[in-house]
């Protein structure tokens, strides 16, 4: 390892945070950088410098690899960011560097689920009887899949608000998930929920509304993850810093 190695860490997740302080600790020496797209305001400080906004797609991250004398690039962004994984692999195709990838595993039914499994948000939103008092748990980008189900009544959960109006006799709450079971089933039941729609985020801290869907009985529309092009992929991060130590060691 060299004292100027620069990993550069494509953040935006909890594991990606939690990341950045194992990296600190790891290579004391080296220059991390994490890396936000600037989605959300409240950017909890994960201990390394950052920077902040997007690259210019993938040839901008090419040169910006090129640029800052990135030795390791570490994609630990959601899974749903299925963007700015592809221009990593682009990008770490195009200039030879190393590219690791941190992705929590997903969540699988287990008895007594009640799930139906769409590719897209779109067709959840397609499948939704027009009875249903949805409870709606995505993000504020994806709340417009959803908005022209004038027919439904939903409850929307999201960090930020969104761009796109929502229907008059829609709920909108402005929340990061509950950590605790007990507190979506209190929700769920309260508003007389009838569908829970998730993306297939995985990572047990959001896992909760599954949980909570399961002891009512409730069902689950289920989005499955984005198809991404294949990297160097680790759920565990001690595994993906043994790699990551290994590159840094040519
Ligand atoms: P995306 O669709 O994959 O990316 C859209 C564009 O945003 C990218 O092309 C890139 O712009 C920029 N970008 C994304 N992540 C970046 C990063 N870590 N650093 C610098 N630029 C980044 O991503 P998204 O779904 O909008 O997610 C944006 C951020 O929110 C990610 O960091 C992700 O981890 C986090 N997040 C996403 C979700 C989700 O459900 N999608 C959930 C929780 C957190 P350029 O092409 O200009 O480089």
């Amino acid at each position: 390892m060299m004292a100027t190695d620069h990993i550069l860490l494509l953040a935006g997740t909890r594991e990606a945070r939690l990341l950045a302080g194992d990296l600190a600790k790891s290579f004391p020496t080296a220059r991390i950088t994490a890396s936000y797209a600037g989605a959300v305001s409240d950017l909890s400080d994960p201990g390394v410098p950052v920077r902040v906004g997007g690259f210019g797609g993938a040839e901008g991250l090419a040169a910006y690899l090129a640029a800052e004398t990135v030795s390791v690039m570490i994609d630990a962004t959601h899974p749903f960011a299925a963007q700015i994984s592809r221009n990593a692999v682009a990008a770490a195709a195009s200039t030879g560097i190393p590219l690791f990838r941190l992705e929590r595993q997903e969540w699988a039914p287990v008895d007594g689920d009640n799930w139906k499994t769409v590719a897209s948000l779109e067709n959840a939103a397609a499948v939704l009887p027009s009875d249903a008092r949805a409870f709606l748990a995505i993000g504020r980008k994806d709340i417009a899949c959803f908005t022209q189900r004038t027919d439904l009544h939903a409850v929307a959960r999201m960090i930020e608000p969104p761009e796109a109006k929502l229907p008059d006799h829609w709920e909108l709450i402005l929340s990061r998930p509950p950590k605790t079971v007990d507190e979506e089933i209190a929700l769920f039941r309260d508003r007389q929920i009838t569908h829970v729609v998730t993306k297939n985020s995985g990572g047990k801290r959001s896992s909760a509304k599954i949980r909570a869907a399961r002891h009512l009985g409730l069902p689950v529309v289920m989005v499955r993850r984005p198809d991404l092009p294949e990297a160097a992929t680790f759920s565990a991060p001690p595994d993906l810093l043994l790699a990551v130590r290994r590159a840094m060691a040519f």
